[in-house]
């Protein structure tokens, strides 16, 4: 769209355009009409725009009670596109505020949207992944990092995080759960049994750990590969990794992300819903019965990721996250003929055939005794 990619929204009111493009341009946002005046000035200076309405703000909903118990945040649409935990969250707010739903202690706070911008442009991110390399910083440069500096703080003020996301390919809604508790670097952590509880009773039946320590080591091989001569770049720092729930763990508190279904799937808002209401009710937060614990949890562990070494490096098929591979199974070939075998019985997770030279391209998980 004439090489114009960037809106910064929120109390900022300006628009920032892609590199090279150098006329005016207009486009749509939603059914908003923005134009742009010189999208070509990047990547530090705003840009006068004109536009017939402000896109939505930031915006948290914050439910007290007067009764001691834990502080929960819910948030929805991390990545624009995923909006099954927004819809959720709004149906919550709606119980709440029509007393149909009774918050009885501790404290709640909802973000429907927590990124305007991308959820707008029904896509995936504004400026980069919200979900990596998420902290505050003194020198916000891109639309991410002044979200960043907004939810950072609200993050970090709560106990308990429940992030709900969807994904792009098919099969069951599934959690991601921090690690066990640990005291090692990449991300010691002391309050895995309150993780586990919440995953048993969620009411999805596969979870999934260990992102953030195989995040770690991929980049590690990633830096041995690139040698001295790298320069330091977000891709070589372990924490890129860093998304919501790690954020949150640093902080002290303790956090699952749900991936509820198929970014279409008509059933990814209900998986949303009933596990903002079993979190609710398993934190004590409401007085609804205790939820049951679902009976067979199929237990994933991430151990490996592989990068692209060649943006030419091929899939054997086209994988979807979870398919299985046996032993000896062709999973891809490199650009120079490398041919890459499964080294054990596993599964392919979130598999990337886009993926560029040096980026991740899927992961390997083995069954876990975790659930
Ligand atoms: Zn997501």
């Amino acid at each position: 769209m004439l090489g114009v990619e960037r809106v910064v929204v929120g109390q900022h009111q300006w628009v920032r355009g892609r590199k090279g493009g150098a006329r005016t341009v207009a486009f749509e946002v939603g059914r908003q009409r923005i134009l742009v005046d010189n999208p070509k000035t990047l990547p530090d200076t705003p840009i006068a725009m004109t536009t017939t309405a402000p896109l939505p703000p930031l915006k948290s909903l914050s439910y007290a009670t007067t009764s001691p118990g834990p502080r929960l945040i819910v948030t929805g649409a991390v990545h624009g596109n995923e909006v099954c935990g927004t819809q959720a969250i709004r149906r919550i707010a709606e119980e709440l505020d029509r007393g149909e739903r009774v918050l009885q202690r501790g404290h709640l706070t909802l973000v429907p949207v927590c990124n305007p911008m991308a959820y707008a442009l029904q896509r995936r991110h504004g400026d980069r992944n919200l979900n990596r390399a998420l902290g505050p910083t003194d020198s916000p440069r891109e639309y991410e990092d002044q979200l960043a500096n907004w939810l950072c703080p609200l993050l970090a003020s709560h106990d308990v995080l429940l992030d709900l996301h969807s994904f792009q390919g098919g099969g069951q809604a599934f959690v991601m759960v921090g690690p066990r508790n640990n005291d090692g670097p990449v991300e010691p952590f002391g309050q895995a049994e309150a993780e586990e509880a919440l995953v048993r009773c969620l009411g999805v039946q596969r979870a999934v750990d260990g992102w953030l320590g195989t995040y770690a080591d991929g980049v590690a091989r990633r830096r041995q590969l690139a040698g001295e001569s790298a320069a330091a770049s977000l891709d070589l720092d372990p924490r890129y990794g860093v998304g919501t729930t790690e954020y949150m763990r640093s902080q002290g508190g303790w956090a699952l992300t749900l991936e509820c279904g198929q970014h279409q799937d008509p059933q990814a808002p209900e998986v949303a819903y009933r596990a903002i209401r079993n979190t609710l009710a398993q934190l004590g937060l409401t007085d609804e019965p205790r939820p049951p614990v679902v009976p067979a949890i199929e237990a994933l562990s991430l151990h490996q990721v592989v990068d692209k070494h060649h943006a030419e490096d091929r899939f054997a098929r086209e994988w979807r996250s979870f398919d299985a591979v046996r032993t000896g199974d062709l999973i891809g070939t490199r650009q120079d003929g490398e041919a890459l075998h499964a080294e054990g019985d596993g599964w392919i997770v979130f598999p990337n055939a886009r993926a560029q030279a040096r980026q991740e391209w899927f992961y390997l998980a083995r069954r876990s005794q975790r659930f």
